[in-house]
Parts: structure tokens; sequence; C-alpha cells
């Protein structure tokens, strides 16, 4: 089998005393949509942070294309190709919609690569360029998700690390976000997806894992998970 793009092994993460997770193992092939699902406080968020190295690991490996990120300083996993869309989309509220995609390369150096990436973003997502001047703080939420997004796609990443895109938003907007990273797997993006909304993610995700109390207790492809039973009933309501 291929190296994966991502892979963790065993990574053991925490807050001080508070154990987040107890042993992570999951990996996210290349051009692949993995979806990480899990109840409030399953530890998905620490999951995606213990990646970006922004809570760092106490034990265990992750892996980028074979290379283990732990102990690199946060800006060098940036630098590898590992970009992180937090929860809560932390836009630049006081720059325009074109200054936060900048804010996104800024480690790209030749400004025509910039402008290519700029142009790019905004085939992805034709909105942001109708709104190209507006600032972004004056943008609706799921304009600002969709920002969050292009802005982390300006540095053309090996992965893509999604934390609940749909948190807040309304059902239509939702159905847009999951429909622009479904176009994003198209273009060959490859995408770990954390998500409340069991039902949309597993819909979208090639694979997916479920997460509970800091352990991987599940995993399968999302049409398989979707119809497992103890899915339905602990994340699908039924
Ligand atoms: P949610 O969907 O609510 O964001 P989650 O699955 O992303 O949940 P995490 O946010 O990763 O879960 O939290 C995992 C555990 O770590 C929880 O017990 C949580 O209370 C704890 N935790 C998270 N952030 C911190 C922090 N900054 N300080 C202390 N404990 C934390």
């Amino acid at each position: 089998m291929s190296v994966p793009v991502l892979e963790l092994s065993g990574v053991h993460a925490g807050y001080g005393p508070i154990r987040a997770l107890k042993g992570v193992d999951l990996r996210v092939g290349e051009g692949e949509i993995v979806a990480l699902i899990g109840c409030n406080g399953a530890g998905k968020t620490t999951t995606l942070m213990a990646i970006s190295q922004v809570v760092a690991p106490t034990a265990g490996a992750i892996r980028l294309r074979g290379a283990d990120l732990v102990g690199l300083p946060v800006h060098e996993v940036v630098a590898r190709g590992v970009c992180h869309v937090p929860e809560g989309r932390r836009i630049f509220p006081r720059l325009t919609v074109r200054e936060n995609l900048e804010m996104g390369a800024f480690l790209v150096r030749e400004r025509g690569r910039i402008e290519s990436r700029i142009e790019e973003v905004f085939g992805i997502f034709p909105l942001l360029r109708e709104r190209e001047g507006q600032l972004g703080g004056t943008l609706s939420g799921g304009e600002q998700q969709m920002l969050a997004i292009g802005r982390a796609l300006m540095i053309d990443p090996a992965i893509l690390l999604l934390d609940e895109p749909s948190l807040g938003l309304a059902p239509l907007v939702v159905r847009r976000i999951f429909d622009v990273v479904a176009s994003l797997r198209d273009r060959g993006t490859t995408v770990l997806l954390v998500e409340q909304n069991a039902n949309m993610a597993l819909r979208l995700a090639d694979r997916a894992y479920v997460l509970e109390t800091g352990v991987v207790t599940l995993e399968g492809t999302g049409k398989a998970l979707l119809a497992d039973p103890r899915i339905r009933e602990a994340y699908l309501g039924e």
C-alpha cells in the first residue's frame, strides 16, 4: 500500500491532567476525504490540534507522507502543507476578502503565484470574487466559512484539516459548504474533516473514524458506517 498522506499511530495528548487522546490511530490516503465523528468532548478538535502541533502530543507518531511532525513548530507544520481551518472561522474581520486570501499565502513569496492561487480560490468560490473588496467581518457566517477554507487553500495544502465547518450555519448553507468540500475531492485535495453532523459527514466521506473519549472505536467507509446500527442509534438519532 502507498504511503498515506497522514498517519497517526498511538497518539496521546491532553491538557495538563486531562487526557484527551489515549492512543489515536488513523490514516488519510492521497485524495481521500476522511471524517472524524464523535460526541462533544470525544477529542476531535484535540486530534486536529495535535496534528498541527498546537497541542503537543505526549506519545505516538504523526507522519505526513512518512515524516514525523511531532515536536515541529506550528509554522513548520504549515510550511510542510498541513493547513488547519479551526472551529469558528477565524478570518480577519477588518481585512477585505482579497486581503484575507493574501494572508493565507504568507509563505508564498512570488506575487504571480499568489495571484494564480487567488484565481483558483475564486474559481472554487465564485461568491468570494463578487465580494473581493468587502470586509471579512461583514460577510455572512457561510461566506466566512468559505473564506476560511479559501484562505487555507492559498498554500495548496498536502492536507486540509477542517474543524466543524457546519457549526452554527443554517441547513441550506451547510449543504453548500459540504458541496464545496466534495468539489475539493474532485480537485484531488486530501481532507480530514471533523464533524458533529455525522449524517452529512458520512454521506460525504470516503472513510470515517468514530472517536469516543480519546480512542477510535469504529472505522469504515462512510457508506458502511451510515448503515451501521450502532452509528444510527448513537449518532443519527434513531
Ligand atoms: P466538541 O465537539 O465539543 O468540540 P471534541 O470532540 O472536539 O468536542 P475536544 O475539544 O477535543 O473534543 O475535547 C476533548 C477533551 O479535552 C474534553 O474532555 C475537553 O473538556 C478537554 N479540553 C479541550 N480543550 C481543553 C482545554 N483548552 N483545556 C482543558 N481541557 C480541554
